[in-house]
């Protein structure tokens, strides 16, 4: 089933260390409520699934109309992908559940305030994020979160991975920071080696497997995730079209691999070649290709 990305605008209340859409909340107008809507109608022609993102989409006065349009034209999953912090109003909640949103995506960065915090930039936002996910689980729905792998946090994989298990949410997925836009200024205290994130990455992957969660990881090839190929996550993701501010891109995994990923020289004698995307090519104009080990055996 191919999924629609309805971006609503790059407005946003935190401010990620790590976030690819960077300065675009000052350069890039959000789009109007009819604008929205006709992204929404267009989809449906070749979507069954439609995610509403930005910047924040919660901030959208209009969202619930969205959803509540996105319902009407009968596509299978709505989800919300959010910072997740005005989950922790349940009746925001319940609003947005009536209007027919079934999926809900928030973003967890670390396992206490301290850290999330200081990644999002916005005082507060774990509590509200934490709570968010209790009520969403309250209402009896499907969370599935996002953490982005950074410096500041890859050693917490592990307890992130514990807390997100105790809040019973459906799955989670850690996905390797991409090196663009508020992460490409940021580089240096931002983008971790990913021989250094493995033992931990993998750590967090098992508690979730453990616990009978779903857990998925983005970005990292298969030469780091050796006894995790299941959980590279590249493999399984729907056909996408995108829907931003330049127009419509109508398969995302094309400009994907044309103009975002990279392979190595070395690449070619890897078993995975035919199937790894390799990773944003950012990472290894920065660091090289010597960690990537092509797997032969
Ligand atoms: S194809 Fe390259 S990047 Fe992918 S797993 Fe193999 S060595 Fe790693």
């Amino acid at each position: 089933m191919k999924k629609a990305d309805i971006k609503v605008g790059f407005s946003c209340n935190n401010r990620c260390l790590f976030c690819v859409q960077g300065d675009k909340r000052f350069q890039v107008v959000d789009k109007t409520d009819e604008e929205v809507k006709g992204n929404i109608r267009k989809a449906r022609s070749s979507c069954d699934i439609v995610t509403f993102t930005g910047g924040e989409p919660t901030l959208r006065k209009g969202l619930v109309d969205f959803i509540r349009l996105a319902a009407e034209l009968r596509f299978k999953t709505i989800q919300i992908q959010t910072n997740g912090r005005m989950f922790a109003y349940l009746d925001y909640c319940k609003s947005l559940i009536a209007a027919g949103a079934n999926e809900f995506s928030p973003a967890l960065h670390g396992h206490v305030p301290e850290l999330h915090d200081y990644l999002t930039n916005a005082p507060g936002s774990f509590r509200q994020v934490v709570a968010g996910i209790k009520n969403l689980k309250s209402l009896g729905q499907r969370v599935i979160t996002n953490t982005v792998i950074t410096k500041p946090n890859y050693r917490h994989l592990p307890e992130i991975a514990r807390l997100l298990s105790g809040l019973k949410v459906d799955q989670f997925q850690f996905a390797f920071v991409h090196a663009t836009g508020s992460a490409r200024k940021n580089f240096d205290s931002i983008v971790p080696r990913k021989t250094l994130v493995e033992p931990y990455l993998k750590e967090a992957l098992a508690v979730g497997i453990k616990n009978g969660i779903s857990v998925m990881a983005e970005a990292m090839p298969f030469c780091f995730m050796a006894g995790f190929e299941d959980q590279v996550s590249e493999r399984i993701m729907p056909e996408m079209a995108i829907f931003d501010e330049h127009g419509h891109l109508p398969d995302f995994k094309k400009s994907r691999l044309a103009e975002g990923k990279a392979k190595g020289s070395a690449c070619r004698k890897c078993k995975y070649d035919a199937v790894c995307e390799g990773p944003w090519k950012e990472y290894p104009e920065r660091y090289g290709w010597s960690e990537f080990e092509p797997i032969t055996v």
